[in-house]
């Protein structure tokens, strides 16, 4: 579904992303783990082109290839993203967050944008939050609102970048089950985390990276028990 290739990001002469090649298939649930500063946040924002990068690398999703122009629209209606810090419009309501972008992307009716905005706040578990403002709901709240407008657009990519980073303790655990479930469903999700036992647990894949370069990815068996190269093992140290 998403096909990486060759990927160089660099800011003058720093280079971030030195070459990262790899695939994502449809349905897989990929885990991006690595230390402060390995371009891991990059990586993910090349996919719908909220970085620019090398005019030499390839991206495409779902055959459509990532590039400023025409379709772009199109890639970015198809991957939906959820930040560390939520970024809800705070002046709208929470129901109105999660039916703006399939009304205006989609031109669907602001009555069916609605029905299903509840479904989807339904099924993140704040059906009761709908007609609050951002501001007035908890952290872990906030953020399942920000996944519920994600799905909105019935995306075939969700891109998560440390969606629990930002959160008091006690409430990133609803989150992560919030997202776990959705990992259940089918749909395609990348996700930067420093929650080791999330990807341990929920991951098909987890991909190392390191000074921007994809130092080795594996099942979590693989890069948690027995990973083969001594940064991960280092870093693995370090965080668990
Ligand atoms: P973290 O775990 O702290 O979020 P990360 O793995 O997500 O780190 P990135 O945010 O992708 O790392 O950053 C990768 C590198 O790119 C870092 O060295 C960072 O300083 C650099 N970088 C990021 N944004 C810019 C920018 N706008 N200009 C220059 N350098 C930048
Ligand atoms: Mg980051």
């Amino acid at each position: 579904l998403i096909s990486i290739r060759g990927l160089v990001k660099a800011y003058d002469a720093f280079t971030v992303l030195h070459g990262i090649d790899l695939d994502i298939a449809e349905g897989e649930v990929v885990c991006v783990i690595g230390p402060s500063g390995s371009g891991k946040s990059t990586l993910i924002r090349c996919i719908n082109h909220l970085e620019a990068f090398s005019p030499d690398s390839t991206i495409t999703v779902d055959g459509i290839r990532v590039e400023p122009g025409k379709a772009l629209a199109q890639v970015r209606a198809e991957v939906g993203m959820v930040f560390q810090s939520f970024n809800l419009f705070p002046h709208m309501s929470v129901v109105r967050n999660v039916m703006l972008a399939p009304m205006r992307v989609r031109g669907t009716s602001a009555a069916e944008a609605e029905r299903k905005a509840r479904e989807l706040l339904a099924r993140v578990g704040i059906a009761e939050q709908a007609d609050k403002f951002p501001g007035q709901l908890s952290g872990g709240q906030q953020q399942r609102v920000a996944i519920a407008r994600a799905l909105a657009m019935e995306p075939k990519v969700l891109l998560f970048d440390e969606p629990t980073s930002a959160l008091d303790p006690e409430m990133v655990g609803e989150v992560l089950d919030v997202m776990r479930q959705l990992a259940g469903t089918g749909v395609t999700m990348v996700v930067v985390t420093h929650e080791m036992g999330f990807a341990r647990q929920v991951a098909d894949r987890v991909i190392f990276m390191d000074g921007g370069r994809l130092v080795e990815a594996g099942t979590p068996q693989e890069i948690f028990d027995r990973p083969s190269h001594e940064r991960t093992r280092g870093f693995l140290r370090a965080v668990l």
